[in-house]
Parts: C-alpha cells; sequence; structure tokens
C-alpha cells in the first residue's frame, strides 16, 4: 500500500512538472505574439515628497493586455521572459515607450518630470546597455536627468568588477541610478559606498506593517540612516496607511510611493493628475 501511494504520488507529480512545462510552453508563445501584437503597455505610479507635495518621479510599470485573459500583472510573465530572453525587446520597449511618454508629457505641461524604468537582469548584464539608454534618449528627446533606472540590489550580487564597469556606463549617459527593492539583498555597505548609485528604494515587506513590526521596522530605519549617511536619496514604496507615513516622516523619510496617494495609472489619468483639473486620479475619487 506504502508503494502504490508513493507511486501515485510520483505520476501526480510528473503530470503536475508535464503540465506546468506545458503552461510555460504556451506562454512564451503567447508573450511572443504580445510583442507582435503590441499587447502591452505601462502604467505610471507617482512618487510624492511629503515636505512639499511635490510629485518627483513616476514609476512605469509594465501591463499585458492578454486578448482573452485581460490584464496580466508583470509578476506572471517576467520570470518567462527573463528565462526565454524576450525580456530584451520587451524591455527595449519599455524603455522607449516610458521616454517617449513623458517627453510628451513634458510638452504637455510645459516642465519636466523624471520617470523612473524598471531593467530585468539580463538587461543589467547585456554590454550593449548604454547604447541602449543613449538611443531612447536620443530618439524620444527626453533629457538624461529625468530618466531613472531602477535596478534591484540582487543584481549587484554578480562579478564585481562587471557590475561596476556596467554601472559606470550607465552613470555616464547621465540618467539617475536607484536601487529597488532595498534590504532584501546582502549588498555591503562597503560595496554601496563604492557605486554610482544615487537613490535606495525601500523595499515594501520593510513598510507593509510599520512600526508594528520591530524587525522589519529597524531595517526600515536602517536603511534611513545609511541612505542619509551616503548621501543618497531614500524613497519608501508601498506605503498605504498614515501610520506608516507618519513613522518614515519622523525618521527622515519624506519620498513615498504607494496606494496611499496614487495607483498606477494610465498615461490620460496621469496627465489629469498633473494638469489639476482633477488633482486626483479618476480611480482614486469618489
Ligand atoms: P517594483 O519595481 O518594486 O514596483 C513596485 C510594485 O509595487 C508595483 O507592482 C506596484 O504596483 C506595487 N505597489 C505600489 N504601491 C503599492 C502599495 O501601496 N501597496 C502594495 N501592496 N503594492 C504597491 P507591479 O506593477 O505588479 O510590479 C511588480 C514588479 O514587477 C516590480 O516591482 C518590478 O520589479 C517588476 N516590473 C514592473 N514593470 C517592469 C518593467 O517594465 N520592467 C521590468 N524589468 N520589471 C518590471
Ligand atoms: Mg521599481
Ligand atoms: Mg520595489
Amino acid at each position: 500500500r506504502a508503494k502504490d501511494k508513493g507511486r501515485d504520488q510520483y505520476d501526480f507529480y510528473t503530470e503536475t512538472l508535464n503540465e506546468r512545462a506545458v503552461q510555460l510552453m504556451s506562454l512564451e508563445r503567447e508573450l511572443r505574439q504580445a510583442l507582435r501584437h503590441d499587447e502591452f503597455h505601462l502604467l505610471f505610479q507617482p512618487q510624492v515628497d511629503l515636505n512639499t507635495g511635490d510629485i518627483t518621479a513616476m514609476e512605469a510599470l509594465i501591463r499585458w493586455q492578454h486578448p482573452e485573459r485581460g490584464e496580466i500583472m508583470p509578476d506572471e510573465f517576467l520570470p518567462v521572459a527573463e528565462d526565454t530572453g524576450l525580456i530584451m525587446p520587451m524591455g527595449n520597449w519599455v524603455l522607449q515607450n516610458a521616454c517617449m511618454q513623458i517627453k510628451l508629457l513634458h510638452q504637455l505641461l510645459g516642465r519636466g518630470v523624471r520617470v523612473a524604468v524598471n531593467l530585468s537582469e539580463r538587461q543589467f548584464r547585456d554590454p550593449g546597455l548604454q547604447n541602449i539608454i543613449e538611443f531612447a534618449l536620443r530618439t524620444s528627446g527626453l533629457e538624461a536627468r529625468f530618466l531613472e533606472i531602477d535596478i534591484t540590489e540582487s543584481m549587484l550580487m554578480d562579478d564585481l568588477h562587471s557590475v561596476r564597469e556596467q554601472m559606470a556606463r550607465i552613470q555616464s549617459t547621465g540618467v539617475t541610478i536607484t536601487i529597488d527593492d532595498f534590504g532584501t539583498g546582502y549588498s555591503s555597505l562597503k560595496l554601496l559606498r563604492s557605486l554610482p548609485v544615487d537613490r535606495l528604494k525601500i523595499d515594501q515587506t520593510f513598510v507593509r506593517n510599520m512600526p508594528a513590526d520591530a524587525g522589519n521596522t529597524d531595517i526600515a530605519t536602517s536603511i534611513i540612516a545609511i541612505a542619509r549617511q551616503m548621501d543618497m536619496a531614500v524613497v519608501a514604496e508601498g506605503v498605504e496607511t498614515e501610520e506608516q507615513e507618519y513613522f518614515l516622516k519622523m525618521h527622515g523619510c519624506s519620498l513615498v510611493q504607494g496606494y496611499r496617494y496614487a495607483t498606477p495609472m494610465t498615461f490620460d489619468d496621469l496627465y489629469h493628475y498633473f494638469s489639476g483639473d482633477n488633482d486626483r486620479p479618476r480611480e482614486l475619487k469618489a
């Protein structure tokens, strides 16, 4: 009996593995098609300075509008895109479109605002990255100081020499460099100091149960202290409550991003948000 049961479990296991493999293959095929058929779009989420009330930047976040399944979130398709290499054309598309749309926003508003674009691991390792960034800036007409490149802390854990070289190349384009999801990796302060980093973004897991969860709260306050010491700006993401906002502000982090201020929104809503005829995006009204 025990043996039979073991075999059944084994069969069940291989079956679900096969199902998973089939799912991944069809996802890959669908992603290729989605790229050809232009099924992706960008949403933008503002970052706010609590001291002035100004919007200091917007983060571009990719969405997939699937013809049958509706909107698909990046966590569902980015891992497959990364594994298959499809992230390269997809990432170029994101960079190019983020620059073009923000340039258009500048023209509509008559003033500049920064856009933050997330890079994937594979994009960060690409020796051609500098050219890709420069191309996106040149063809969109966006000034480099209005583009921010977000890489995650885990990407720094590679061969240090190439990480440093790549970051120097990115820096030479004149864009801002932010370390995203900071606090989740294991980078040393020594490493951080040796890299051309402009800002740190506190991962939302450290903000979530603030200040009730003492461990996470301590990590957040340490990151704020490190940023200040190294003369970097620090942004907290995933801010949802007044309590979190109060705590962050008290501890010297006045740059925030989260549902409390605005959800990621379409370009149209972003324009209305900025032009002040609705000073809140539509989805936050009523
Ligand atoms: P991220 O860069 O850390 O982005 C922040 C995520 O938190 C976004 O999820 C955003 O919608 C969500 N968020 C914002 N405010 C709140 C809040 O108050 N509460 C909570 N619970 N969540 C909040 P999203 O859009 O699903 O993106 C997930 C991740 O996918 C991003 O994390 C980023 O790593 C990646 N990603 C998104 N767009 C791109 C892209 O164009 N290229 C690459 N390479 N990665 C992307
Ligand atoms: Mg990000
Ligand atoms: Mg993050």
